[in-house]
This record gives C-alpha cells, sequence and structure tokens, in this order.
C-alpha cells in the first residue's frame, strides 16, 4: 500500500532525512521544476514551491504542504538530545 504525503514526510524526520529543526527563513514562490525533498514527487508548476536554506548553503525545494508537514513533526520527536544536568 502507497504511503501519504504525510507518512513519508514523517518517516523522513523520524530518519533524519528531514531535520528535526524548526525552519524559520525559507522563501517562497513559483517552482522551477523541482523535485519535492519531502514527498519526492515533482512540484507542479501549478504548486508553490518552498525553498529552505540550511547551514547557509544546502537548499531544500519542498510542496509548501509538505513543508507543513516537516514543521507539524518537529518537536514531536524524543531523539535522546542529551540534558544538561545542573
Ligand atoms: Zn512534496
Amino acid at each position: 500500500m502507497a504511503q501519504s504525503r504525510s507518512e513519508v514526510v514523517q518517516a523522513k524526520v523520524t530518519a533524519g532525512v528531514l531535520l528535526n529543526i524548526e525552519v524559520t527563513k525559507v522563501w517562497v514562490g513559483k517552482t522551477t521544476g523541482s523535485q519535492c525533498y519531502g514527498c519526492d514527487h515533482a512540484i507542479a508548476p501549478s504548486e508553490i514551491e518552498v525553498e529552505v536554506e540550511l547551514a547557509g548553503s544546502l537548499v531544500l525545494r519542498l510542496h509548501q504542504v509538505c513543508f507543513g508537514i516537516w514543521q507539524a513533526h518537529v518537536g514531536t520527536l524524543h531523539l535522546g538530545v542529551p540534558q544538561t544536568a545542573e
């Protein structure tokens, strides 16, 4: 059975392919025919593309909806981040 778009994106967050970080700086606009980094499908000319710049160099392109799914899952995972003892 095919995974839904939400399941594909969520699996990538869980696997660490999509970083578990809140992205605050994005560009939204018309697509140049990119492949979505979230669901792996092409972004059609009729769809809005979200560009995410990470570490000042890596640029990810996603459907607007896939970006929303990704960001909705940020912070919901507990990846064993070391706690600071005080
Ligand atoms: Zn997508």
